[in-house]
């Protein structure tokens, strides 16, 4: 038993010696609950994660489910404890199921009374493995994969620290991470192949703004957002493949009736809509300013506004009035591109990679003067 004990502190001592040194650990909060369940496939051991204390080993393939109470967790029968902490750790390193998720890496439950914060400390590249394939299909080049991943890696490296004691959570506000479930083979391929290299401007790693389809060129985040950053200029993108970068071009009908209900549910009335006109283009062709006119009055957005007001996929499109078959007043919409447009076209990757470019070049095309390192 003692030489069994003597085992377990040593692994849980190595995984707080990781946690201690490696700046590529990365705290990631999950959820808040008052219970939560745990199975390993080689066991698991639980620890009162401020003082060390060995608490529980369960069995390999055996769940704990742990609650909270003001006084501390329980575990059923296996365990009580008092702490304000408790780590899980896998034997062996083998993932850990959380509610029938897999996570690699460790758990800590932080207690406030009766309920508690789920955090996932994990490795940076064990959690872009996850990372990468919600943002880009498995399916793509290696080298743009490559590429996707250096953006989520300067993302997760420039934001750590977002909420207070944890690095990143795992939503849509960070970054959408969801364990093993979302890895595949050919995304732990480019997250080796990147391992330890992050994109920089300047010296500094920078944030990577991407996007799907830009419909033939990039644009200035000052166009889009407001913003002069440097390294977020204009590009043309000649590597996306028309037929198949999705909403390359595209199309869409809006009758003013469907227009006027989209600006009253924003808060604007105008009355009934008479035109939009196309005030400041940028030389890319996006729209910058967009007014509508109406018989009550008249209203102008501005840069991204033009796109997300009506609800489009781009920027970039030219309208034409006309009129249906019920003499309505009509908008047909024309446009290229889907996304913001600002940063890399996952689309032009896609393409760039095909031609035998690599994720270095494709990341120094969209993002003009940084570099790899
Ligand atoms: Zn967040």
């Amino acid at each position: 038993m003692k030489k069994l004990m003597f085992a377990l502190c040593l692994i849980f001592l190595m995984a707080l010696s990781v946690t201690a040194g490696a700046e590529d650990m990365l705290s990631v909060y999950l959820d808040e609950s008052s219970t939560a369940s745990f199975t390993g496939e080689n066991g698991l051991t639980f620890y009162n994660a401020a003082t060390g204390q060995w608490l529980y080993t369960a069995a390999p393939g055996e769940t704990v489910t742990v609650t909270a109470h003001d006084w501390g967790f329980s575990a059923g029968e296996k365990f009580n404890s008092g702490a304000e902490m408790l780590s899980v750790i896998s034997v062996y390193q083998a993932p850990i199921s959380w509610n029938g998720h897999k996570y690699r890496g460790y758990f800590r439950l932080d207690r406030q009374g009766g309920s508690f914060n789920i955090v996932n400390f994990v490795h940076m590249d064990n959690y872009l493995y996850s990372v990468l394939g919600r943002e880009m299909s498995e399916s793509f080049p290696q080298e743009a994969l490559k590429a996707q991943a250096i953006c989520a890696k300067n993302f997760a490296l420039g934001e750590r620290n977002r909420h207070g004691s944890y690095d990143l959570c795992a939503t849509t506000h960070c970054q959408v991470y969801t364990g093993v479930d979302a890895e595949s083979y050919s995304t732990v391929c480019a997250v080796a192949a990147v391992s330890g290299q992050a994109a920089y401007y300047g010296g500094k790693i920078v944030p990577l703004y991407f996007f799907a389809t830009s419909g033939g060129c990039t644009e200035d985040i000052k166009n889009v957002w407001g913003s002069d950053i440097p390294y977020l200029k204009s590009v043309p993108d000649p590597y996306e493949s028309p037929a198949r970068a999705t909403n390359w071009g595209w199309s869409t009908v809006m009758t003013a009736a469907e227009i006027e209900n989209k600006l009253e549910s924003k808060g604007i009335y105008i009355g009934s809509l008479l035109n939009i006109h196309a005030g400041e283009i940028a030389p890319t062709g996006r729209i910058t300013a967009l007014t509508f006119n109406g018989t009550d009055g008249s209203h102008t957005v501005y840069r991204e506004q033009c796109r997300s007001i009506l609800g489009l996929n781009s920027q970039w499109f030219w309208l034409e009035p006309g009129y249906n078959g019920n003499g309505e007043l009509i908008f047909t919409i024309s446009g290229r591109g889907w996304g913001h447009g600002v940063g890399m076209s996952q689309w032009g990757a896609y393409g760039m990679a095909e031609q035998g470019y690599s994720y270095v070049d494709i990341l120094t095309h969209y993002f003009t003067g940084i570099y790899v390192n």
